[in-house]
């Protein structure tokens, strides 16, 4: 074939096929880029490309600055645009935390917005089919709905609308959805956090004031130690893996804490394969072995720490053994690592979202808290915990006061929603999230089906849809503007690169028409995402350098809290000077909320109760691998299919030594509410007596490999105070034709 030889993509999008034409040389050039970059990228619909790098000049008329809005990593894109649609999306090379780099989830949005199975018109349910209908029409019924609430209930009707909210694609859209139910009189918003971060974001908020990472990434290269407690940075989060490597060059030493050996393993210099969520009994051990060993700084416990006669209480039963048997640690390996702790002088603690899916991930995090101020590494150059997930930057206080019904009632906890879905006491659902992300999800599918009208906002006919009695389908990325925040604290901004399809509409344009509608003119006017932000920025003191204006040109986004236009930017430590935000000004470990500083075992463990361990003798743990996005998303990309593997089951040979069972069968993993089919999938990468499965399977989408049985319908129905559990119970297996382990 000669250089100049047409390669023609064909991309086939809602019956339409447009052709792509791309010269050999240009296709060599980018799909080398993109191996030597190390990147996958979206195949632009036909799944068989690899894509990393911008294409040529020639074949776009357009590049509008964007982001991802999957993870927290938030990376800032270049979406690439010819003839008014996306053709390719690549990471922005100026921005200072991923120098250009994306995951494959962030690139399959392109192959995702032109997908054949996305719902593009308001749809309304007729019997057992769906009836077309327009925007407006559709907005009218939502509209009408709720307004018949309060004139039915008008002296109880604060509760009985509900919104299950999404990791929204913009803040500005869950700004608008705040605003237009909290003006109306309805504070119940389920928020994502109570099946994700919830806990962990409220402990660092009740012990340091603020619950957003107290440092940001940069600062693991001025650390000695980073210890990554469940953070399974490679897996999760790739782009990042720069900065282990940047560390680790640097001679950082990296521990890892995690039952599993993931990708995360080959960039850390040890790793203890400890038992899922006894992360706590470790963090005690270490505690004890430096108050001991007096590695510990008193004067600046006196000075800067409420709580410390308590916490060393609770470290004193938790000596090396005892931690050991606990933690399935081996002693000499704990003790290593307490050693590695006491010599540092700079530590840094990077929490994974797996120590939030514990019953007991709160009191994990106060004593990690603890741990660190003990040894002086809450503040400062190379100290410091980092959430993986990075939480909310704070100071809208003031606006939420400005945005709300004089008599707003308390915001109920979603178990108190859920409870009242079950008794017919919700009449209206705005479902704009998944209910499989919840524990025992068949329990909250049968409470949404008390509901008497549900509307979905979502992107394809998946579960929720089917569920629903009205679908407006939403925008995705590439046609809304808006901004997002990171988990490094940054803000960033994205920019509309093409029209909306259809009738969809974005999350913030939605709702502004529905408070407008339903507040009876209490929602101010808004004709862009823009004019939220600045509502918001204008209420916010912490937000005042971060103007629009600004955050447009900022290829990186910029760091909250930014209060001064006059101020340089500031990463790093958010209690520069170890004035932290509590009222005390302190580090608070004693807070009555929490209860005494201890450690429990999960709920449900087998290790708790003798009987559970007879019968649901293994310990389950799931989780998200490289190619998924929770369980919605990307299950619906043919792309991501190619790589992901339906249902399974990682155990460990030992596990079912003596039964009848070999690599590749068919088992039932089985809970004490219910069972799913999966692979078997023998690997010694994972502690015996632990299983781990995969969380993304979903029955609705067609494509195979993303398609399965959803993991959370055996996940028990375990909460702490603030959210759910999803680890740490006891299970088993049992092969599917009926042999009996
Ligand atoms: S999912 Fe996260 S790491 Fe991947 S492209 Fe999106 S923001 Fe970046």
């Amino acid at each position: 074939m000669a250089d100049d030889e047409k390669t023609k993509l064909r991309i086939k999008n809602h019956g339409k096929v447009q052709t792509l034409e791309i010269s050999r040389r240009d296709f060599i050039k980018a799909g080398a880029l993109a191996v030597g970059g190390g990147i996958l990228s979206s195949s632009l619909a036909s799944g068989k490309l690899v894509f990393g790098a911008p294409l040529p000049g020639k074949y776009v008329d357009q590049e509008v600055d964007g982001c991802c809005q999957f993870c927290q990593v938030r990376c800032t894109t270049k979406v690439q645009v010819k003839n008014g649609r996306v053709v390719n999306v690549y990471g922005n090379p100026d921005n200072f935390w991923t120098r250009g780099a994306m995951c494959p989830k962030g690139k399959s949005m392109v192959e995702l917005t032109y997908s054949p199975h996305r719902i593009l018109h308001p749809l309304l349910r007729d019997g057992d089919t769906w009836k077309r209908i327009s925007y407006s029409a559709a907005l009218d019924m939502v509209a009408n709905r709720i307004l018949r609430v309060k004139k039915e209930f008008p002296d109880n009707y604060a509760h009985r609308v509900v919104m299950f909210a999404p990791l929204w694609e913009s803040r500005e859209s869950e700004l608008a959805a705040q605003m237009a139910l909290h003006l109306a009189g309805f504070p119940d918003i389920c928020s994502p956090g109570d099946a994700c971060i919830g806990s962990s974001a409220t402990a660092l908020r009740l012990c340091l004031g603020s619950s957003v990472s107290p440092t940001t990434l940069d600062e693991i290269l001025n650390a000695e130690l980073v210890v990554l407690f469940g953070a399974n940075i490679t897996e999760m989060y790739p782009v990042y893996t720069r900065w282990l490597v940047l560390a680790r060059e640097k001679g950082v030493r990296i521990a890892y804490l995690d039952p599993r050996i993931t990708p995360t393993s080959n960039f850390c210099d040890f790793q203890l394969k400890l038992r899922p969520g006894t992360d706590g009994a470790l963090v005690l051990g270490l505690i004890r072995f430096l108050v001991k060993e007096m590695l510990y700084d008193r004067d600046y416990v006196a000075s800067h720490v409420n709580g410390f006669e308590e916490l060393v209480q609770a470290a004193e039963p938790y000596t090396p053994k005892r931690v050991a048997k606990i933690t399935w640690v081996p002693e000499d390996k704990f003790l290593s690592l307490a050693r590695d702790f006491g010599k540092s002088k700079r530590t840094i603690a990077w929490i994974g979202g797996s120590i939030s899916r514990y019953t007991n991930s709160m009191q994990t995090v106060r004593l990690i808290v603890g741990l660190q101020a003990i040894t002086r590494n809450l503040s400062g150059t190379g100290k410091g915990i980092m959430n993986v997930q990075g939480g909310k930057p704070g100071g809208g206080e003031k606006f939420y006061e400005v945005y709300r019904h004089p008599d707003l009632a308390h915001k109920l906890s979603f178990r108190k929603v859920l409870y009242n879905m079950k008794k017919g006491r919700v009449d209206v659902l705005l479902l704009n999230s998944s209910y499989r992300r919840y524990p025992d999800a068949n329990r909250v599918k049968k409470a949404i089906s008390n509901v008497d009208f549900v509307i979905y906002r979502g992107f394809f006919m998946d579960e929720e849809a089917q569920l629903a009695d009205l679908i407006i389908p939403a925008t995705m990325v590439y046609e809304s503007e808006g901004s997002q925040y990171g988990a490094q604290r940054q803000v960033v901004w994205r920019n509309r690169a093409v029209p909306r399809p259809g009738e969809t509409v974005e999350d913030w344009r939605f709702y502004s028409d529905l408070g407008r509608k339903i507040t009876g003119g209490a929602f101010p006017a808004v004709k862009r995402a823009g004019h939220i932000y600045e509502a918001f920025r204008k209420e916010a003191p912490t937000w005042k350098g971060i103007t629009l204006e600004r955050l447009k040109k900022s290829p990186t986004g910029i760091t909250w809290p930014y209060p001064s236009l006059d101020e340089p930017e500031k990463r790093g430590s958010l209690y520069p000077n170890n004035q932290f935000l509590t009222p005390s000004g302190k580090v608070e470990l004693r807070i009555p909320a929490l209860g005494p500083i201890t450690w429990k075992e999960p709920k449900g463990s087998p290790k708790a109760n003798a009987k559970k361990s007879v019968e649901f003798p293994l310990i389950f743990s799931q989780g998200k691998v490289t190619w998924h996005w929770q369980h919605t998303y990307t299950n619906w990309s043919f792309y991501i299919g190619q790589f992901s593997k339906g249902n399974y089951v990682l155990v460990h040979p030992q596990t079912i030594e003596g039964l009848d069972m070999k690599d590749g069968d068919l088992v039932y993993l089985e809970t004490k509410i219910g069972k799913i089919k999966a692979r078997l999938n023998l690997s010694k990468a994972i502690l015996p007596g632990v299983i781990w499965t995969p969380s993304h399977p979903a029955p609705a989408t067609p494509i195979p490999g993303n398609s399965g049985e959803t993991v959370n319908t055996i996940v028990p129905y375990y909460w702490d105070k603030v959210s759910a559990q999803f680890n740490g119970f006891g299970c088993r297996l049992r092969k599917v034709d009926g042999a009996t382990p």
